[in-house]
């Protein structure tokens, strides 16, 4: 896999504190549970309660064993202008261009012996993705908006999960910060080894 090397072209201008997206499909339930707790902005509440779950799952998740664990990445986070990704049916295939962080981070996971390593298409594959692997634990990355909804998925099917948001939102060319992936990846409690 080629040395990532890659310079970051401009994403598109964001407003707020960069963690915000600029536009992603409503989830009704979501938008529900926002307007029931009072909150006046969606994003923020998603932000919030994606950070308590997190919590909530976070030893569950130490717990599983690295084997029986899946990571999904956003493919957001691929280069607009230069990805050469095989496109499949839920997911894409990274070619390993070098011109955004997804190999360093696929390659941490590999490292450590993950289940499966996915770049996914849309929401819809998180769900596709846990079923079709019997995942014991999920780790991802997205934005708050899109990490809670994988998270009341997996929840749903009992299977722990923690994800790390975005530290570049948007719809195009996202970030995250890499030691925070990489230091969630090698989460693992003394009697999951
Ligand atoms: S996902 Fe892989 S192929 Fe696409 S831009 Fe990133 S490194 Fe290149």
């Amino acid at each position: 896999m080629p040395e990532n090397t890659h310079e970051r072209k401009a994403a598109p201008s964001v407003p707020g504190d960069g963690r915000k997206q600029a536009s992603r499909a409503p989830n009704p339930l979501l938008e529900m549970m926002a307007a029931s707790a009072g909150a006046r902005d969606v994003d923020e509440f998603a932000e919030e309660f994606a950070g308590k779950k997190n919590k909530e799952h976070a030893d569950a998740f130490a717990r599983v064993a690295f084997n029986e664990r899946i990571l999904l990445l956003p493919q957001c986070m691929r280069s607009s202008a230069e990805c050469k990704a095989v496109e499949r049916a839920f997911s894409y295939e990274c070619t390993g261009c070098g011109a955004c962080d997804i190999p360093e981070i696929i390659a941490e996971a590999r490292r450590l012996g993950y289940l499966g390593v996915h770049v996914l298409k849309g929401g819809r594959a998180v769900v596709r993705l846990i079923e079709e692997l019997e995942a014991g634990a999920v780790a991802g990355v997205a934005c708050s908006y899109e990490g809670l909804i994988g998270i009341m998925e997996c929840e749903r099917r009992g299977v722990p999960v923690q994800f790390v948001p975005l530290s570049r939102d948007g719809c195009a060319d996202t970030e995250v910060d890499l030691d925070e992936i990489k230091s969630l990846l090698g989460r693992l409690l003394p009697e999951a080894s």
